[in-house]
């Protein structure tokens, strides 16, 4: 250890240097990690080489990504696929990158996948696309809030300069208000390009904020710029209900004989199951989501290609649906509120980028949007193979084998 650094450490001890200062007192994001982890490691008596050991370089992600870094951990990444995608923008085979550490998913999901490919792929669709902000604003008075509401109706294409002055990419597409007592919420829903749009909006929207409480007649103050009817990482049926990020569908009908012969299970097993459980055990349990596991590949796929993880809250709101076509099966997954983006947030860190080329989706699409909207329907189809397998693992009786196998170091097959 050099001297300087022992030097910088004695501060920190002394309580001269805060350990968040770090970057402004050396002048180098990666001594300040460095210095943070030899710190933590003297003074909690731990070893972080593990942490220590990564690709990052935190002058780069100093001021967009983290502060007060220490290092990385590390996730295992697997892949399925070939995932055939028949889509509006996915369109071929596709290779899915899912990072987790539960055993057994990736080969769950990755049997579904061959069956929907052997079935001649899932088809996908994009119902809608807008990430929404929802400022709140307080009123004296019922009359006044909706005088404001009214104002602010006859007045949205101001509103939709102001917002769109401060974005190449974001476009203010549509508005929501909703009324309460004396309050006004207007969930300002905009296109983002292929950025998931969370920042964009936000400051787009505390534009709007300024400019309303500036021009408007009347009385109205912005108690906040997200007034929690966005709904940003909490569940929410209004996500449902309008759509957040990209509203997306996939179906497939998986032919009697693969169900059989690739997920060992009865078409009418599978969709008595769903009913069953997705349905019925969903609403009984009062869940607002109507699904097998679709929050698991969501994870998977959110952690490999640098989505903003929080986000799978509303974005694994998936309903199921299966129907018996003949002795065949339909299936379809409906995703209200997937929040993705190929560019900004943690997209841009160098083991996320190259999870997203894997799927030929890095960075920003021509036009604009193309390859969040890619991205979006392949993860669908993704989720449409997860609840695929699961409902056939479940009714087949073979999902406590299946993780002994794969969960509980029982694979030794596969092992070298
Ligand atoms: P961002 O990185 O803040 O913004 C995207 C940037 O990429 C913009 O500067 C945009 O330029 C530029 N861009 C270049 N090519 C683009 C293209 N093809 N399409 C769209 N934009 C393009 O990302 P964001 O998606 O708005 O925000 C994501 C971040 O917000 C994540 O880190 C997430 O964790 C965080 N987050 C923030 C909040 C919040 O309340 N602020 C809440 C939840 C999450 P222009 O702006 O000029 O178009």
């Amino acid at each position: 250890m050099s001297k300087g650094i022992d030097e910088v450490l004695e501060k920190i001890e002394r309580g001269e240097l805060s350990l968040s200062r770090l970057e402004k007192a050396l002048g180098n994001a990666n001594l300040a990690a460095l210095v943070r982890r030899v710190y933590l490691e003297r003074k909690l008596g731990v070893k972080l080489s593990s942490i220590a050991s990564t690709v990052l370089d935190f002058v780069e992600l100093y001021g967009r990504n983290i502060e007060n870094p220490i290092g990385a951990v590390q996730i295992p990444v697997g892949i399925v696929g070939p995932l055939r995608v028949e889509g509006e923008y996915a369109k071929g085979e596709y290779y899915v990158p899912l990072a987790t550490t539960e055993g057994a998913l990736v080969a769950s999901v990755n049997r579904g996948v061959k069956a929907i490919t052997m079935s001649g792929g899932a088809r996908a669709r994009i119902v809608s696309d807008y990430m929404a902000r929802a400022p709140l604003f307080w009123t004296p008075s019922v009359e006044e809030a909706l005088r404001l509401r009214r104002w602010v109706e006859d007045n949205f294409d101001a509103l939709k300069r102001e917002a769109e002055s401060t974005t190449r990419h974001g476009k203010l597409l549509t508005m929501f208000p909703y009324n309460a007592g004396n309050l006004l919420w207007l969930r300002l829903q905009y296109h983002t390009g292929d950025a998931m749009g969370m920042n964009m909006a936000t400051i787009a929207s505390e534009k709007v904020c300024d400019y309303i409480e500036k021009n408007y007649p009347g009385t109205a103050k912005c108690v906040t710029v997200s007034g929690n009817m966005c709904t940003d990482k909490k569940p929410a049926e209004i996500n449902k209900i309008l759509g957040r990020g990209k509203h997306v569908i996939a179906e497939a009908l998986v032919k009697r004989d693969i169900a059989l012969r690739i997920l060992k299970a009865e078409p009418r097993d599978i969709h008595y199951l769903n009913t069953a459980k997705n349905l019925l055990g969903s609403a009984a349990a009062g869940s607002p989501s109507f699904n097998a596991h679709a929050a698991n590949i969501i994870a998977a796929v959110f952690i490999a290609t640098g989505q903003d993880v929080a986000q799978v809250v509303e974005s694994s709101l998936t309903l199921t649906w299966t129907e018996l076509r003949g002795e065949d099966l339909y299936i379809s997954v409906t995703l209200p509120s997937l929040e993705v983006g190929t560019v900004g947030g943690g997209t841009r860190l160098p083991t996320q980028r190259e999870a997203l080329e894997i799927m030929g989706v890095a960075g920003g699409g021509d036009p604009p949007g193309v390859n969040a909207r890619k991205l979006a329907e392949i993860i669908a189809a993704t989720v449409l193979a997860g609840e695929l397998n699961l409902l056939a693992a479940q009714a087949a009786r073979e999902l406590g084998r299946a993780h002994i196998q794969y969960g509980r170091g029982g694979g030794t097959s596969a092992k070298p």
